[in-house]
């Protein structure tokens, strides 16, 4: 079989099945690796795995088995995942953990915090380049954050500050290289501080251990004492973030 030909055989398809009273749709991959049909659900909504030769009939027989499950975890989906953006005046942006609502206003060329509002301008911007400010904006902000929070956790362990950059990978909020550079996700500026120097402090501890065994999360442990709780609280809930 050519790559071409797989891709296509494994090319995802938007489908969608009466469960109940609602109007589920999904993504069906089939897929000449898998063995059986599998259901799986998160912040993409319901996506269904199944081998090549797998009945559209069996894939709907498994789906209304488990209608009350996939009904409940879609809508738990759907309440998580924010409203989509428009990018106009209203708009809630997070910055730091702080809820910001997006103002229009004149005489604004950069964007600017005003109390729990953030100012952007001029106020006939059209919402393309409105959120092309606001990302730039927010990613100037982690950049400026991350590297003051990775110089002062590097201080503490008695090392010189580490270069830092964004990255924006959808999969992780930090990573250190070898060569000692230091890259966290820009998304992570709306998350909250604790979080953010959770990562920082877990990158800086990658200086003096590029591991993850006792040693590097007790150094860890000496930059933020409750690494625990935060990592947890990261994992849980941090998905929403990657959305921006
Ligand atoms: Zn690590």
């Amino acid at each position: 079989m050519s790559a071409l030909q797989r891709q296509k055989i494994t090319a995802a398809a938007e489908e969608f099945i009466e469960l109940g009273e609602q109007r589920v749709s999904y993504t069906l991959r089939r897929s000449p690796r898998r063995r059986s049909i599998a259901l799986l659900i998160d912040e993409r909504g319901l996506r269904v795995a199944a081998p090549l030769a797998a009945p559209q009939q069996a894939i709907d027989s498994l789906l209304r088995e488990h209608a009350a499950w996939v009904l409940r975890k879609v809508g738990d989906w759907q309440q998580k995942r924010p409203p989509p953006r428009n990018w106009t005046a209203g708009e809630q942006i997070m910055f730091i953990g702080q809820p910001l609502s997006l103002v229009m206003r004149s005489g604004i060329e950069a964007p600017q915090i005003d109390g729990d509002c953030l100012l952007v301008g001029p106020p006939a911007l059209a919402p393309k380049a409105v959120e092309t400010r606001v990302r730039n904006w927010l990613k100037r902000q982690a950049l400026d954050l991350y590297t003051q929070r990775c110089a002062d956790f590097s201080m503490q362990l008695g090392l010189p500050a580490p270069a830092v950059r964004l990255s924006s990978a959808l999969t992780r909020w930090g990573s250190c290289h070898s060569s000692g550079r230091i890259s966290i996700n820009w998304r992570l500026i709306q998350g909250p501080q604790a979080w953010i120097d959770y990562v920082a402090a877990h990158e800086v501890a990658h200086l003096r251990q590029m591991n993850h065994s006792p040693a590097f999360w007790r150094t860890v442990g000496t930059l933020v004492a409750d690494y625990a709780e935060r990592r947890t609280a990261l994992r849980r809930e941090s998905q929403r973030y990657l959305l921006l």
